[in-house]
């Protein structure tokens, strides 16, 4: 530490320049972690992205005729309406005349 002078005047000086500069480091270490918790939210949002886009997806469309459509996992021709299949429930589904293959993403390779 270096030396303090003694005098109250001076002392209170320094307190206050310290004061300020506390609060400068605490206002950027705010800001580093508020960066922080944003970098691992984006980085969990993509993980769970990423997890999405593994395996297959049964699309499954209301209509009169309810149809079943096999998509891989990310398939842009996809709705909104799906359940993920591992690739047993996927060669399972691939197998049942009731579910339709898509074309566009050749669902039906690899199984
Ligand atoms: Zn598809």
């Amino acid at each position: 530490m270096f030396d303090l002078p003694s005098d109250l005047e001076r002392l209170r000086v320094i307190e206050l320049y310290l004061r300020i500069q506390l609060k400068a480091v605490e206002e950027r270490i705010s800001k580093a972690e508020q960066a922080r918790e944003q970098a691992e939210r984006e980085a969990e949002k993509e993980r769970k992205r990423q997890a999405e886009l593994v395996g297959w997806w049964l699309e499954h469309i209301r209509a009169a005729v309810p149809t079943n459509i096999l998509h891989k996992a990310g398939c842009p021709m996809a709705g909104k309406r799906y359940h993920r299949l591992n690739e047993s429930e996927a060669k399972e589904a691939r197998s049942m005349h009731e579910v339709k293959v898509c074309q566009f993403c050749q669902a039906a390779k690899g199984l």
